[in-house]
C-alpha cells in the first residue's frame, strides 16, 4: 500500500487544524514541558506522558526516526520542591532524585518511550542566565531594587497570540498580585533573589534562582535552536507559561519560537475537577494496584487528546474490556508478515487526522472481528493478526503475549496466583472426566468468585481473569 502520509495538527497558535509541515524534514523538533518532581506523578501527568508519547512514534513512523528530536524537560528547581524539601528536612536534590526516578518508573510502566534528552534546570543555569542578560541587553528585561530580574510584558508586542489573552483585560482584571518591585503587574519573574534557607546560585543580579517559564525557554532552544516545530503540553500550562515562553523566546532571539503548539485536555474524575482538595486526586502508582498498566494507556487512547478524559472505575473497566477483547482475538494465532492493507490506510488516516487515537482505535477493533471471522472460518489468520499488531504497536498497545494480558494478574493485588488456578482448572478437568458434575460445578462457582472466567473448548480449557 502506497499510503501518503498528510498529517494534519490542531495549532493552538491560531486554534485551527494545519497541515504539519516540518522546518526541516530530515530533523522534526518537538519539546514539551515535563513534570516538577517533588511527588509521584498523578493521573494528569499520565496523560501527557502517553499522549506526547503517542504523537513522537507517530512522527518517527512519517518522518523515520533518527529525524525525530523529542525533548521532555525536568523542574528540579522551584517553590514546591523548596517547601516540600524543607517540610522533609532534607537536599532538595534527595528529593528530586527520588521523585525523578519514581516518575520514570511510572512511564516505563505505562509503556512510554524515553524522550531523547531530559534536560533539568539546575544543570542549564548557564544557558538561563544568559538568555536572561540577551534580554536585559534587548530592552526586554529590567533588574528590580529586590535583586529580582523581571519580563517588561509592554515591551513585547505579540503578548497574548497563543492564549488570545489582551495584557489590557488582564490588568483590568487585576488578578495579578501587585509587587512593588515589578514596573508593571503582568511583569513575570525570570531570576528570583534568593531568601534566607533556599538554594541559589550565583548571577550578575546576586545569588539567587531562575523563574520557571525561563527554564523552558533556554532548554529547549538551548537543545533544538532559536525555531522549532512544536511545543506541548497540558492546557494548563497554555497561559501564562507558554506565552511567556514565547515572550521570552523572540525576544531573546528576534524570530517566531515554535510553528505548532499543541495542549492535551484536562483530566477530569468522576466528572469533577481533580484536586487534593476534593480527594478524587490518583497517583499512577495507586492505579497500576488496580489495573494493569496497557489498561491506564488504552482509557487515556480513547479520547482524542484535545478533549477532557473523564477518570472513572467504569472507564478504565471498559478499557480493560476492550483490550480483553484485542488480545482474545489474537490468542491461538501465528503473526506472519505485516502487511498494510485497507484498515491500515484507515488507521492512519485517522491519526493523520490531529492524532485520532479514539478512531485509531476502531480500526483495531474492525481486524479483530476480521480475525475472529477467520478463525471461525478456518482461514489463514497471520497477515491480519501482523497488521493488528503493527498498527496498535504504533499507539504502545498489544505488543505482549496474548496469554500474558489475558492472565495477568494486577500488581498488588490480592488473589490466587497462576498456578493455584491452574490446579483449580485441572481439578474440575478430573471432576469432569469422573463424571462428577457436581464438585465440576462447584469449581467453576468457586473460580468465578475469584474473578476467574473458563472457556471451555476443543483443546481443553482455559481461563482467564475478569
Ligand atoms: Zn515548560
Amino acid at each position: 500500500m502506497a499510503y501518503r502520509h498528510q498529517l494534519k495538527v490542531h495549532n493552538n497558535l491560531g486554534k485551527r487544524l494545519e497541515p504539519f509541515v516540518p522546518i526541516d524534514p530530515q530533523r522534526v523538533r518537538m519539546y514539551v514541558c515535563g513534570m516538577t518532581v517533588y511527588d509521584y506523578c498523578h493521573i494528569g501527568h499520565a496523560r501527557v506522558l502517553v499522549v506526547f508519547d503517542v504523537i513522537q512514534r507517530y512522527l518517527r513512523r512519517i518522518y523515520g526516526s533518527p529525524a525525530v528530536t523529542y525533548i521532555r524537560n525536568i523542574t528540579d528547581i522551584d517553590d514546591k520542591i523548596i517547601q516540600r524539601a524543607n517540610d522533609n528536612g532534607e537536599d532538595f536534590n534527595d528529593l528530586t532524585a527520588r521523585f525523578i526516578a519514581a516518575m520514570h518508573e511510572d512511564a516505563a510502566q505505562l509503556g512510554v518511550e524515553p524522550p531523547d534528552e531530559e534536560p533539568r534546570a539546575t544543570l542549564h543555569m548557564a544557558e538561563i542566565l544568559a538568555m536572561i542578560e540577551r534580554l536585559i541587553a534587548n530592552g526586554y528585561a529590567y533588574a528590580a531594587s529586590n535583586g529580582d530580574v523581571y519580563y517588561d510584558v509592554s515591551r513585547f508586542e505579540g503578548y497574548g497570540k497563543l492564549s488570545g489573552k489582551n495584557p489590557d483585560d488582564l490588568r483590568a482584571g487585576e488578578r495579578v498580585a501587585v509587587d512593588e518591585a515589578k514596573d508593571d503587574p503582568l511583569d513575570f519573574v525570570l531570576w528570583k533573589a534568593v531568601k534566607p534557607g533556599e538554594p541559589c546560585w550565583a548571577s550578575p543580579w546576586g545569588n539567587g534562582r531562575p523563574g520557571w517559564h525561563i527554564e523552558c525557554s533556554a532548554m529547549s532552544t538551548n537543545a533544538l535552536g532559536n525555531h522549532f516545530d512544536i511545543h506541548g503540553g497540558g492546557l494548563d500550562l497554555q497561559f501564562p507559561h507558554h506565552e511567556n515562553e514565547i515572550a521570552q523566546s523572540e525576544g531573546a532571539c528576534g524570530c517566531q519560537f515554535v510553528n505548532y503548539w499543541l495542549h492535551n485536555g484536562f483530566v477530569r474524575v468522576d466528572n469533577e475537577k481533580m484536586s487534593k482538595s476534593l480527594g478524587n486526586f490518583f497517583t499512577i502508582r495507586e492505579v497500576l494496584k488496580r489495573y494493569d498498566p496497557e489498561v491506564i494507556r488504552y482509557f487515556i487512547l480513547s479520547s482524542h487528546y484535545r478533549s477532557p478524559l473523564n477518570y472513572s472505575d467504569q472507564h478504565l473497566d471498559s478499557a480493560r474490556a476492550a483490550l480483553t477483547t484485542l488480545y482474545t482475538a489474537l490468542r491461538d494465532v501465528e503473526p506472519g508478515a505485516a502487511g498494510e492493507g485497507e484498515q491500515s490506510e484507515r488507521f492512519f488516516r485517522a491519526m493523520d487526522d490531529d492524532f485520532n487515537t479514539a478512531e485509531a482505535l476502531a480500526v483495531l477493533f474492525e481486524l479483530a472481528r476480521e480475525l475472529n471471522r477467520l478463525k471461525a472460518a478456518g482461514g489463514d489468520t497471520a497477515a491480519v493478526a501482523a497488521e493488528l499488531r503493527a498498527l496498535a504497536g504504533m499507539l504502545g498497545l498489544l505488543q505482549r503475549e496474548p496469554e500474558a494480558f489475558l492472565k495477568g494478574t494486577v500488581a498488588g493485588s490480592e488473589g490466587p496466583d497462576d498456578a493455584a488456578i491452574d490446579a483449580m482448572v485441572a481439578a474440575r478437568v478430573v471432576a469432569k472426566q469422573e463424571k462428577s458434575w457436581a464438585e465440576a460445578d462447584r469449581i467453576r462457582d468457586a473460580l468465578k468468585a475469584l474473578g476467574v472466567a473458563l472457556e471451555d473448548g476443543a483443546g481443553g480449557t482455559r481461563w482467564r481473569r475478569e
